[in-house]
């Protein structure tokens, strides 16, 4: 007899996953169910992750006990999409289930938190309540209290254990009785939220939300849509009026931001718009504790909360009766997962509200490259917001050539320019702020000329070549040519041609000593490890108690600080000359995103730029706020050397803490890749990785291409089954990789 059987990930902390059969009793077993199974000689809970034929064994399958509850936690939709991005990412089923299904959510121990409510029943009649006064005061006290709380008051209010015999008592005559409830634990429950009422529209406004809540022509979906709005364009004041149009109709919605401890200000807003339906209102974040993330995710489930607001993984939220999805600052590489499945948040956003039959808003001040072309092709609409709210121009951006500076501060670092220099000066005179921004990314440094500021590249790939200090090579980390380190420069002969680096700490000491008497604050991973600090640096920020922010990526997104009228960028290259395609990209993003922050309120903004390479696009577009003119010249260089948004481009790895284990399974993957390599893949050769050693473990990597990424992931995800890697090397397969460290 053909028998079925489920895979079922075993709760607690080891992840176990182990084959049981179905008994005929339990009825339909469906995936996302929730399952009591023995587990050796005890029982134990999991959740079913596939069902299917029973494997071939030589021991029989022992049997599900039960099921814990009848209905899987799973929509169909949702499982549609765990479905797609098995295969789109090459990524086994059991890991897609185990992001589809939170693991506090998975687990029995955090179910709901009850407590003890006491209900008034009945109230004895005058002369009962006399007698009860004077023979147990207590009990009379307790009765007084309930009353007083319209008829309901929790045992802790109460008192807790030392009025339960009383209670008991008063039960027992039939006056209250004591029940159980649910209680909720809000994440933020410390807090206040004052309702705000929607702003009156202006006309570009008005045009992007009317086309947002256009209903489709009858039986066609909607496309997805690119607002293109430039930074204080008033986006969110857009996404708040859709969001409200949608939920007015009795419709959930999902908004999702790139990293909710780093955009406090998007999620105050939506809270506070929404006040009025705080109930209604979940916000996902990696900083819940196991039973906060429980709660927040049944309410969702249970339709409680129609209002989402998350970051990446809040996509796979169990919402019913969705009406439009949001993505906020749509070309954050946070939406990037970097662990398994290594999905892409905003490309399973549009899937998911194609599966939906829902709208999907992209936003963006400056659109991945990926999702603009995709405008371009008509996949979807394009909407643009081209003028700043209330008439505010945007900031002037001045371009500092650092080489010169360098000769002009003969010798020394030059860490500011004469001219941001005395811009400062004159701002922090009239009493405004200053923000300073420093790209900083550690290891992968190209080799940078000071004088000249040539950057030695490859020039199979044109990205630059990564210097390797340990044998003095610069490997180019897209196809694997290496060359020796030169000792002067090619484009000048100075041999001045070196590293060049300095971090916000130095940058603090240089700014403290030019400042003495400004307020200086600095905001990177170091300063900010404590919990909150970075709300309060910059709630005291905007509360002018500081004058100047040294900051890293960390406060280049979403910030309002209408008394900020200066943004200096101290190095744009650091960000620039990295061996990745998308570095160009990304400085862009940066430059425009960081001087966003300039010129917010009455006061005119200026953005001063400090680099090597002042010619280079990203800093000239950047520079003009010209947005489509870069991204023109861009997808002119992608379609040329053949890299998204052309092609899909997908990173195998390997980890160990052996180097040579490492190294060695790679090169080993490569020849089985190679040897039936399907014609549409490109295939790069295996090197050590830019970071070559992280968190004790060797990294080695190659770069594979296709036009079809699905293609591309079966493929690899077929190797590597046949190939499974000694226990002691981490096989790692990242599609549409986002960072080639
Ligand atoms: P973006 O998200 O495009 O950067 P915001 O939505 O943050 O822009 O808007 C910038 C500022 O302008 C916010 O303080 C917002 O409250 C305000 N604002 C937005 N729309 C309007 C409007 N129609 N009228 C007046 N103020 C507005
Ligand atoms: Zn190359």
């Amino acid at each position: 007899m053909e028998m079925n059987a489920a895979k079922v990930l075993i709760d607690g902390p080891s992840e176990l996953v182990f084959d049981y059969a179905i008994p005929e009793s339990l009825g339909e077993v469906a995936v996302g169910c929730r399952v009591r199974i023995p587990l050796r000689n005890r029982n134990s809970t999991g959740t079913v992750l596939e069902v299917g034929p029973a494997p071939q064994t030589n021991f029989t399958l022992r049997p599900l006990h039960s099921l814990i509850d009848p209905e899987p936690l799973i929509t169909p939709n949702l499982m549609k999409l765990g479905k797609w991005l098995s295969e789109y990412y090459g990524t086994p089923m059991e890991q897609v289930m185990r992001a589809l299904l939170p693991e506090s959510v998975r687990q029995d121990a955090h179910s709901e938190k009850t407590r003890k409510v006491v209900v008034l029943e009945s109230m004895p009649d005058e002369e009962a309540l006399e007698k009860l006064k004077k023979r147990a005061p207590k009990q009379h006290v307790i009765l007084t209290l309930v009353k007083a709380a319209a008829g309901q008051i929790s045992l802790a209010d109460l008192g807790g254990g030392s009025v339960t015999a009383s209670v008991k008592s008063l039960e027992k005559k039939g006056f209250v009785s004591l029940k159980s409830e649910a209680v909720r634990r809000d994440p933020d429950q410390d807090q206040e939220f004052m309702e705000t009422s929607p702003l009156k529209l202006n006309a570009e406004q008005e045009v992007a939300l009317t086309e947002i809540l256009k209903e489709p022509k009858e039986g066609e979906t909607k496309k997805p849509i690119l607002l293109h709005g430039v930074t204080g364009s008033g986006k969110t004041e857009v996404y708040l009026q859709a969001v409200q149009h949608h939920v007015d109709q009795g419709k959930s919605a999902l908004i999702l931001v790139p990293e909710i401890s780093l955009t406090p200000q998007t999620v105050q807003r939506f809270k506070s718009r929404f006040a009025a339906l705080q109930d209604q209102v979940a916000v996902l974040h990696s900083h819940l504790s196991q039973g906060e993330r429980f709660d927040e995710w049944h309410r969702i489930r249970k339709g409680e909360a129609k209002i989402v607001i998350g970051a990446r993984s809040a996509i796979f939220a169990p919402l019913k009766n969705l009406g439009i999805i949001v993505v906020d600052e749509e070309h954050e590489n946070t939406y990037k997962q970097e662990t398994s499945p290594r999905y892409h948040g905003r490309d399973i956003a549009v899937l998911r509200a194609h599966l939906e039959s829902c709208c999907i808003v992209l936003g963006s001040a400056t659109p991945s490259l990926e999702t603009y072309q995709n405008t371009l092709k008509g996949k979807y609409t394009l909407l643009n917001m081209t003028q700043r709210v209330d008439n505010q121009t945007m900031p002037i951006i001045r371009v500092m050539d650092m080489k010169i500076e360098a000769q002009k501060q003969k010798g020394r670092l030059a860490i500011l320019s004469d001219k941001l220099r005395v811009s400062m000066e004159a701002k922090l005179k009239e009493g405004e702020q200053v923000i300073l921004f420093l790209n900083r990314r550690g290891f992968a440094r190209a080799l940078q000329c000071p004088p000249c500021g040539h950057v030695c590249e490859c020039q199979h790939c044109a990205i630059p070549l990564t210097y390797h200090r340990g044998d003095e090579r610069l490997i180019c980390h897209m196809c694997g040519y290496q060359t020796i380190t030169p000792n002067k420069c090619p484009a000048c002969g100075d041999k001045a041609i070196k590293l060049q680096g300095y971090g916000t700490e130095k940058v603090e000491e240089v700014i403290r000593k030019v400042f003495p008497q400004s307020r200086i604050a600095r905001i990177d991973t170091d300063t900010m490890r404590r919990k909150n600090a970075l709300r309060d640096t910059l709630a005291k920020f905007k509360a002018k108690k500081i004058d100047i922010i040294i900051g890293t990526q960390m406060i280049a997104k979403g910030l309002h600080f209408p008394n900020v009228t200066l943004v200096g960028i101290l190095n744009a290259d650091l960000g620039l000359h990295v061996p990745d395609f998308r570095a160009g990209e990304r400085t862009f993003q940066l430059i425009t995103q960081v001087a966003g922050r300039a010129g917010r309120g009455e006061l005119e903004g200026e953005v001063v730029i400090q680099t090597f390479t002042p010619h280079s696009p990203s800093i000239q577009f950047a520079r003009h706020h010209d947005y489509v003119g870069y991204a023109e010249q861009e997808l002119q260089f992608r379609g040329q050397f053949g890299y998204p948004p052309f092609t899909h481009v997908a990173m195998l790895g390997t980890r160990s803490t052996h180097e040579r284990r490492a190294e060695f399974t790679l090169q080993n993957l490569h020849k089985r890749l190679k040897a039936n390599l399907p014609a549409q893949i490109e295939m790069g050769e295996p090197m050590p990785s830019p970071l070559t050693k992280a968190h004790g473990q060797y990294r080695y990597q190659l770069m594979l291409k296709s036009n079809s990424a699905r293609g591309l992931s079966q493929y690899v995800a077929r190797v590597l089954k046949q190939t499974p890697p000694p226990e002691d090397v981490i096989v790692v397969f990242d599609m549409d990789a986002m960072s080639f460290f």
